[in-house]
């Protein structure tokens, strides 16, 4: 008996779509961007991003002979940044990116030849249990189809002890919303349009930034699949929030 067609249950920005839908769209959206990537990042946070990736991987423990798996790696921006500070620390360690799309994999390797990539959906990491000491994932959660799926496997790969960090938009403090709302709603689809000439794409992104979990649902889901000492911390005002836990 053939399965029954999936019904539109999730969202692709303000679209209900299905769980295959989602992925495929989500794929097109980072293949037709990836060229553009890096500089529409810097474009759109007026080079923010930086501070926020800057603190997001000092927020995250140095370990001697470390695993550390960055999920929706994308070009590699966060694993470089691990890359330097581990050094700086002249730690041994290793530092995977693993990421669904080819295209983004294949920017980033250009540019960062030395780190380890790997071609995986977040939902299902070919990678043992009790495995990875730090699992990042940055901007990329919000992209994911089946997030409590992402969010068991960041688990069962992490080692016991291990560490989850998740960074994400999130929602503005109240004296912000009027203006970040006409700034995400006007502005990023135009600079999209202008710099990227892909306006559909960053509709997209500001759409899954306003449709996004709050900062209560997302710490409920890490609690839910067992992290524990969860907490979130805010950076410029909500614009972007830091979930944190363990499994311990
Ligand atoms: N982490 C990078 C950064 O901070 O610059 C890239 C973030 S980019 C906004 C989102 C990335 O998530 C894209 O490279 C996309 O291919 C990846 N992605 C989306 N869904 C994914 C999934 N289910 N599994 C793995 N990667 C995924």
């Amino acid at each position: 008996m053939p399965d029954r067609p999936s019904l539109p249950e999730h969202t692709f920005g303000f679209e209900k779509v299905t769980a295959f839908e989602k992925t495929k769209k989500v794929v097109s959206v980072f293949e037709r961007v990836a060229s553009r990537y890096d500089i529409m990042n810097d474009v759109m946070s007026v080079g923010i991003h930086r501070l926020w990736k800057d603190w997001f991987v000092k927020s995250l423990p140095l370990k001697q002979n470390g695993i550390y798996l960055d999920v929706a790696g994308g070009t590699g921006d966060i694993a470089q940044l691990l890359y330097e500070r581990l050094h700086h620390f002249r730690l041994q360690t290793q530092i995977v990116v693993a990421d669904i799309n080819p295209a983004m994999i294949e920017k980033g390797q250009m540019r960062h030849p030395h780190l380890s990539w790997l071609l995986s959906n977040a939902e299902a990491l070919p990678l043992n249990s009790n495995s990875i000491d730090v699992y990042t994932i940055a901007f990329g959660f919000r992209n994911v189809t089946h997030r409590e799926k992402a969010i068991e496997e960041a688990y069962r790969v992490l080692k016991p002890g291990g560490k989850f960090a998740c960074l994400e938009f999130s929602q503005v403090l109240p004296p912000l919303q009027k203006l970040y709302g006409f700034y995400l709603s006007h502005i990023i689809p135009k600079m999209g349009e202008w710099i990227a000439q892909d306006k559909d794409a960053y509709q997209y992104l500001s759409e899954s930034i306003q449709t996004f979990l709050s900062r209560e649902e997302l710490l409920g889901m890490m609690k839910k699949v067992g992290l524990e000492r969860t907490k979130c911390d805010i950076f410029t005002g909500g614009v972007v929030a830091l979930h944190s836990g363990y499994k311990l």
